[in-house]
């Protein structure tokens, strides 16, 4: 990604507690669920953002997390959070669909609100190759809820997210992937508003204030006021669900 528009993301997101739906509380239950980790081993977030989830894992986690994204300001920001708590948190700018880890390396891989963007499938995939035999995984993704649709949702969702499919739809891939489901669970309405819309509403209209020359970032603050108004509308239809699976 060029830097302006590493830059331009940062300005939105960077200082949110989250850049994406997600809770400290939600993350703790995903670690929870995960039956047994063999003592000190190297966790890898992917998609790490600003590290909102990277700094929960480490503190549970016995031993250090590897945290990956694309955008550099992100990981500069986790970096001074993670030295300022002392965690052992390695942030490195590299591409999920190119990460350059020798297969087999990693006990626990860990994604939220990320894998979509170098498409879930693969992601997952790609991370299976990382896993020990034996290793977790935990990744969020977002996906329908009901099978009654609203039109409005439907409409906003085919374009910003097309390969969206239900919650069912994405447990069935990830077994035909090979890992075995050991829980799912949706997050709380609440995940999405608390550390990310909330905030990121309320400095909408300063950002088109700031960006009202520059119409590709008018284009995606427009999307984002529309993501958020489906979001008040339309709860209960779709969600993110977090999916907790053993590579096998
Ligand atoms: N996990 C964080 C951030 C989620 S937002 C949270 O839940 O708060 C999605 C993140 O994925 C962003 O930080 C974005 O920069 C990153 N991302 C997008 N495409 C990526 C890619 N190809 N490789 C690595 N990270 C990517």
């Amino acid at each position: 990604m060029n830097p302006d528009m590493q830059e331009f993301f940062d300005r939105v997101f960077g200082d949110l507690p989250r850049q994406a739906p997600g809770s400290r509380a939600s993350t703790l239950r995903g670690y929870n669920a995960i039956p047994a980790m063999p003592g000190s081993t190297t966790a890898l977030d992917v998609g790490c953002g600003t590290g909102g989830q990277t700094r929960t894992l480490a503190k549970m986690h016995d031993g250090p997390v590897v945290a990956i994204d694309i955008i550099q300001p992100f990981l500069r920001r986790l970096h001074a959070l993670a030295a300022k708590d002392d965690l052992a948190i390695h942030p490195v700018c590299m591409s999920m669909d190119r990460m350059g880890f020798v297969d087999g390396s990693f006990d626990l891989v860990w994604s939220e609100g990320a894998f979509y963007s170098a498409g879930f499938d693969e992601s997952a995939s790609i991370c299976h190759g990382l896993l020990k035999p034996g290793g977790y995984l935990a990744a969020t993704e977002l996906v329908w809820l009901t099978d009654d649709r609203p039109e409005a949702a439907v409409r906003f969702w085919e374009t910003e997210y097309p390969a969206m499919r239900s919650r069912e739809a994405v447990a069935d891939r990830l077994q035909q992937l090979g890992f075995a489901l050991i829980d799912s669970f949706v997050l709380p309405d609440k995940d999405w508003w608390d550390e990310f819309y909330a905030p990121l509403s309320s400095r909408l209209d300063g950002l088109r204030e700031v960006f009202a020359e520059d119409r590709d970032a008018i284009a995606f603050l427009d999307s984002t006021v529309g993501e958020l108004d489906v979001r008040r509308q339309y709860p209960e239809s779709y969600g993110y669900v977090f999916y907790i699976l053993r590579g096998e």
